[in-house]
């Protein structure tokens, strides 16, 4: 069997549905292409927390944040760190930057999405030298919100083609164009052709293959972790890079990558190492595996997820430990993504605002449960002998463990004009901000027996988001080595790095994946449809 097509896109996540959708409105026809289950569409965005990076916007006026391209673009290269090398990532940076409100938001809100008014400040830096002010815009109705609202609305055209359970194996080429590709129909493995004018990829990241990771895995966190909890797509295999690779486009920067320090084994895995990645308590301890607080600063989670992963791994077991206890867990903890945000993602706003006011007891409840990385007890001794069986290694030093507790607690117990601790006059200034105050527990000691009982959640490393990929120009077109785009192919989403190949450079402000989906799916659009 073979056809014809005008544009084929590969990947229907977030990149690929706004491709798609950009496509179909231009008036152009596209064959859609998935190697997932019809109800798994949207990919990873589906269940994605749903937080978007935007500047000056809207959102942003109303909650009195005075933003702006300039300041938003400083903090971005400063976190980058580009290299000189880095021309393409830097321009999609600049061009993200300066365009994601409008070609972002307000092109998403043209589909019913809706932000909350509240902008959350996520990775503000240890230093302060993350994102200045609150960018993180969530999305009402989570990451499942944007799938919902592509998807339907791809739905709504006729010169759409999708097929689910349809794996792209190869890119063909004619000469030095694309011609299309070899598509493996996986329910019964039967294998066919396609032609394509063009040929989009959009077929996610490498986070989903662990050896990929550990291959790539950046030399200044040491060597790669024996064990990675997953936190991807298990289709995000590297194979389209692979492809693009091997028809002569470049693939960069695979060792720059999102991971993540603060990850627990799921509590019902659907797929092997299955993890979660936690939004940890700001207000409890983190400890390395001998029970040490981490020093001088001390690492708090949530203000620059690039360094906590660096301190994490300074040692060989590559875990970490957060002490807390119920009071402060049930106001403070949570869990990025869709699945574990049921208020928010079935946009039920009594809930939601129920859950901000009393915290979450049964999220707390059901991962004390559950979660084999979370253990309690009512004594610190108690706790630390829990830990210690937990890991087996005979790493926690209790005493130690217990020290590092009472000294904290002192601290708070002498009174808010002594906190002489970094770590007390963060939350200090957590709680100035109206996005956190409800989220940030009051000074809560650790050792409280009317907060017990205490609880220590093991966090070790997950596997997330490729900020490297491949290389694009500014119309999302794959570009080979002497800088030439290969005729008719081009690449979005995380297979991009999110535009160039990487418009991250070393970390991200947050936020920022899903808005590179919609923006470099766009592009792409746009690019295709400009042509003959
Ligand atoms: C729990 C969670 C929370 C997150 N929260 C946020 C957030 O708040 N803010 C933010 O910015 N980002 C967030 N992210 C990251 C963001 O969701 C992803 O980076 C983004 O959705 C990636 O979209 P994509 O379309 O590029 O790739 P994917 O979602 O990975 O989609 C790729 C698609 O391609 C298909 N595919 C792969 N190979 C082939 C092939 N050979 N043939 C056919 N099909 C193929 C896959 O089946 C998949 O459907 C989160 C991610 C997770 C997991």
């Amino acid at each position: 069997m073979s056809d014809g097509h005008d544009v084929l896109v590969v990947g229907a996540g977030l990149a690929g549905l706004v491709t798609t959708l950009e496509l179909l409105e231009q008036g152009r026809e596209v064959l859609l292409v998935d190697r997932c289950l019809p109800h798994e569409v949207g990919g990873l965005a589906r269940e994605a927390f749903g937080g978007m990076f935007m500047v000056n916007s809207g959102e942003q006026r109303r909650s009195g944040i005075r933003d702006s391209v300039e300041l938003a673009l400083e903090d971005w290269l400063r976190v980058a760190e580009f290299e000189g090398s880095d021309v393409w990532p830097r321009r999609w940076a600049e061009q993200y930057v300066t365009r994601a409100r409008d070609e972002v938001g307000e092109w998403l809100k043209r589909y019913g999405v809706r932000f909350f008014p509240v902008v959350n400040w996520a990775e503000r830096g240890v230093y302060g030298d993350g994102n200045s002010v609150p960018r993180f815009h969530l999305t009402w109705g989570t990451g499942k919100a944007l799938v919902d609202a592509t998807w339907s609305a791809v739905r709504r055209h006729a010169m759409v083609e999708v097929r689910f359970r349809h794996r792209v194996r190869e890119l063909t080429m004619d000469d030095d164009r694309i011609a299309g590709a070899q598509i493996v129909d996986e329910a019964d493995g039967s294998e066919y052709a396609v032609t394509s004018r063009h040929v989009v990829i959009a077929a996610g990241g490498i986070g989903g293959n662990l050896d990929l990771v550990r291959s790539n895995w950046p030399a200044s966190l040491g060597g790669p972790p024996k064990e990675i909890l997953m936190g991807s797509h298990y289709y995000a295999d590297g194979a389209m890079h692979e492809e693009v690779t091997r028809v002569g486009g470049n693939v960069t920067h695979l060792a720059r990558m999102w991971n993540y320090a603060d990850a627990v084994r799921h509590p019902k895995p659907r797929r092997p190492l299955h993890g979660l990645k936690l939004i940890p308590p700001r207000s409890g301890l983190v400890l390395d595996p001998a029970g040490r607080r981490y020093g001088p600063i001390p690492l708090i989670p949530t203000f620059d997820a690039y360094y906590a992963l660096e301190r994490m791994c300074e040692d060989e077991r590559k875990y970490y430990w957060m002490i807390c206890n119920w009071k402060i867990a049930k106001r403070e903890l949570d869990v990025s993504g869709s699945e574990h945000n049921p208020a928010i993602r079935e946009k039920q706003l009594i809930r939601f605002l129920l859950g901000v006011l009393l915290g979450k007891p049964s999220l707390v409840r059901y991962f004390v449960e559950r979660c084999p990385d979370f253990v309690t007890a009512r004594t610190l001794p108690g706790l630390a002998s829990r830990m210690a069986d937990l890991t087996g290694d005979g790493a926690l030093d209790a005493e130690r463990m217990e020290t590092e507790v009472r000294h904290y607690d002192a601290t708070i117990a002498r009174g808010r004009p002594l906190f002489n601790d970094d770590q007390l006059r963060r939350i200090d200034q957590l709680r100035r901000w109206r996005g956190d105050r409800l989220r940030t527990a009051r000074f809560q000691a650790i050792d409280d027996p009317k907060a017990g009982p205490l609880i220590a959640i093991r966090m070790t490393v997950l596997a997330r988001k490729s900020l490297g990929g491949i290389q694009t120009d500014l119309g999302s077109r794959v570009l080979r080595d002497d800088g030439e785009a290969i005729p008719g192919l081009y690449a979005g989403g995380e297979a991009a790095g999110f535009g160039g190949g990487g418009m991250h450079g070393k970390r991200s402000l947050e936020g920022t994946f899903l808005g590179g989906c919609v923006f470099s799916g766009r592009l792409a659009a746009r690019t295709i449809a400009a042509s003959a």
